[in-house]
């Protein structure tokens, strides 16, 4: 009797071990580790996200870094390109795992909506004008101006706001940054309401056309990727990849790449 009672404990143990086992392989953290992570972003923000004359291929900062992250961390990631204020529902969604936008993780109820990471930037708004403009900083915009900005952003939240309060005509948001230049250029808007390294990066090459004017403004931006709400695992990782990327020097290569 007793050879057979051991042999029943034995039996029951192995079914439990096994059960175990395959149970703890399906959690998030295994599954971020097997999927191909979609890492969401909205392409017109160079140099942290960017496409070139037609190709799809998107390039920049936040690209490397995402890269640099993923292959610390042993993750699979790709990028999607879509409309900077279809970033959190995309993730809301679960059209989207990660967003890498630099997007501000202080502004508006962002984080109720995403978990946030650690800071990878930081930055404010600037002023962006025609080189022959005669404003001399955001204060000085008048009641018949126009200013653009992107839909969905600091910026853009920025410029409706002085409508709002009668500052300015009107708050132009659009869905691309390339089309605010555009309409500065055409003489359509007075100005664009933009994060300082990306007018910086625009005027690397048009400081022929166009200028800074006045000081940063608006609220201090601390720019992180996000996760679904809840996704702590994955979030774990990214934080502790861009500690290494911080650490292996890998962070500062990529600023001297995109910044200098
Ligand atoms: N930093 C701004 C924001 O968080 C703009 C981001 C962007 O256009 N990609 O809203």
């Amino acid at each position: 009797m007793k050879k057979k009672t051991l042999v029943l404990v034995l039996a029951l143990a192995m079914v439990f071990t096994f059960a175990l086992s395959s149970c703890g392989g399906g959690g998030s953290a295994e599954k971020d580790e097997e999927q191909v992570l979609r890492v969401v972003t909205e392409a017109t923000f160079a140099p942290f996200e960017f496409t070139e004359d037609g190709d799809d291929e998107i390039k920049g900062f936040d690209v490397d870094m995402m890269n640099a992250i993923a292959e610390d961390q042993g993750l699979k990631i790709e990028f999607i390109n879509m409309e900077f204020d279809s970033l959190i529902p995309a993730l809301e969604s679960d059209q989207g795992d990660i967003i890498a936008a630099g997007m501000n993780k202080l502004a508006g109820d962002r984080a109720e909506k995403a978990d946030f990471g650690d800071t990878y930037f930081e930055s404010d708004l600037m002023l962006l004008v025609k080189s022959d403009s005669t404003l001399t900083s955001i204060d000085d915009v008048t009641p018949d101006m126009k200013l653009a900005s992107q839909i969905g952003t600091t910026g853009g939240e920025y410029v409706q706001t002085l409508e709002k309060d009668g500052k300015i005509a009107q708050g132009v948001v659009l869905n691309q940054w390339t089309d605010s230049y555009m309409q500065l250029q055409n003489g359509d808007v007075q100005g664009v309401v933009v994060d300082k390294p990306v007018g910086e990066a625009y005027l690397n090459s048009h400081s022929d056309i166009a200028k800074f004017v006045g000081e940063p403004f608006g609220d201090h931006e601390e720019f992180a990727y996000a996760v679904q709400k809840g996704n702590t695992e994955l979030l774990e990782k990214l934080n502790t990849g861009l500690a290494h990327m911080k650490e292996n020097g890998t962070y500062d290569e990529l600023v001297d790449k995109w910044f200098s």
